[in-house]
């Protein structure tokens, strides 16, 4: 018998397997994006019952399988229960979780990943930061982290620092003067939606919920990370949908 292992982790999606089994998909520190099968778990007394759910972070005591691993126990260290009591707040964790369970394989080790989630999911549960800017913000870090962010601080085609304010999706980013003519859908921001892009591409994960703009700010923001991730995730996800017609 193989040897229990502990991840450290949040829980992307649990799905019911079976009459009394789950099936968890796991983002882990140390291993990445994993499937772990609890079994037994729904059946009335068992204690992992209220553990195994969505957003759940915390140790996970797993014992490693071929393709999947055998979950064992769990200890808590946040249930974020905020965000399934609130049907917004659950639409945008559930998306923020589905992204990341695009953008995250098995085998990798996701730091930045899962503390982006994490600080993600803690802006929305203290719900002082607006959740589109929150939206906004998670897409644009993951993108980063993910090694395919905004070029903000140089010229995505010719690396001149001396920027304007149109930004460019296909080009990847801010363009100067010089490549202007460039841009297949440009769009003008504002000095404010350009500094807050930079900021957001620069801050620590710590330190990114520490800011708020205007609504027509996070508009702007909007429109560029709509149309930035339209041009390099070539994938629609479910909970975004869900999301858009909730407004
Ligand atoms: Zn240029």
């Amino acid at each position: 018998m193989r040897e229990e292992i502990e991840l450290h982790g949040i829980v992307l999606s649990s799905g019911l397997q079976g009459d009394y089994d789950k099936r968890l998909v796991i983002l882990t520190k140390e291993r990445g994006r994993i499937t772990a099968f609890a079994s037994g778990v729904r059946r009335g007394t068992n204690p992992l019952q209220s553990k195994t759910q969505m957003f759940v972070m915390g140790s996970f005591k797993l014992i490693p399988g071929r393709n999947s691993y055998r979950l064992t126990g769990i200890d808590v260290d946040e249930y974020f229960h905020e965000l399934t009591a609130d049907i917004d707040a659950y639409c945008y964790a559930s998306y923020f979780c589905e992204v990341m369970g695009f953008f995250t394989h098995e085998g990798m080790v996701a730091t930045d990943y899962l503390n982006l989630l994490y600080v993600s999911m803690n802006a929305l549960k203290k719900g002082i930061v607006s959740k589109k800017l929150i939206r906004c913000v998670y897409e644009i870090k993951l993108m980063d982290v993910f090694g395919q962010g905004i070029q903000s601080f140089s010229c995505p085609v010719c690396g001149n620092e001396e920027l304007t304010y149109v930004f460019d999706a296909s080009a990847g980013g801010i363009l100067c003067k010089d490549c202007l003519k460039k841009a297949k859908a440009p769009l003008t921001l504002s000095e404010t939606a350009r500094y807050t892009i930079q900021y957001i591409n620069s801050a620590p994960l710590g330190g990114l919920y520490n800011f708020s703009v205007t609504d027509e700010v996070t508009e702007e923001i909007q429109r560029v990370t709509k149309q930035f991730m339209d041009v390099y995730v070539d994938k629609k996800f479910k909970a975004a949908d869900i999301i858009d017609s909730l407004q």
